[in-house]
């Protein structure tokens, strides 16, 4: 039995998932927690966010972040590669500085727009 919190949303359920059933989960206040309990055994993944170089702007810095959840087993991998990305005024949010980060589909885009 392997007990876990809930980062779903701010509640903060505390949670048991038993491998031994399947990866049946209790102590969810509601379905979205059952869903996280068993990922968080089985796949467990994260929104990475960070920041890249940025040229031309008011600040060295851009935000940027995953565009959906990373596997956590790749987020060392995705932080090193973000030392090699600089972004270059005029950046749009949404847009794509490195793409399939990988190989997991999952892209890096700028978190906020600078003009
Ligand atoms: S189980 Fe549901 S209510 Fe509880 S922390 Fe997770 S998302 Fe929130």
């Amino acid at each position: 039995m392997k007990e876990l919190i809930c980062i779903t949303c701010p509640k903060g359920c505390h949670l048991k998932v038993d491998e031994a059933n399947d990866y049946a989960v209790s102590g969810n206040a509601c379905p979205r927690g059952a869903v996280y309990g068993r990922n968080e055994l089985l796949h467990p993944v994260r929104v990475v966010t960070s920041t890249v170089r940025l040229e031309g702007g008011p600040t060295p810095r851009l935000n940027v972040k995953t565009d959906k959840p990373l596997p956590k087993d790749k987020m060392f991998e995705c932080m090193a590669l973000l030392d090699d990305v600089t972004a270059t005024v005029p950046v749009h949010v949404g847009d794509v500085l490195l793409a399939n980060i990988c190989g997991t589909d999952v892209n890096i885009v700028a978190a906020k727009s600078v003009l």
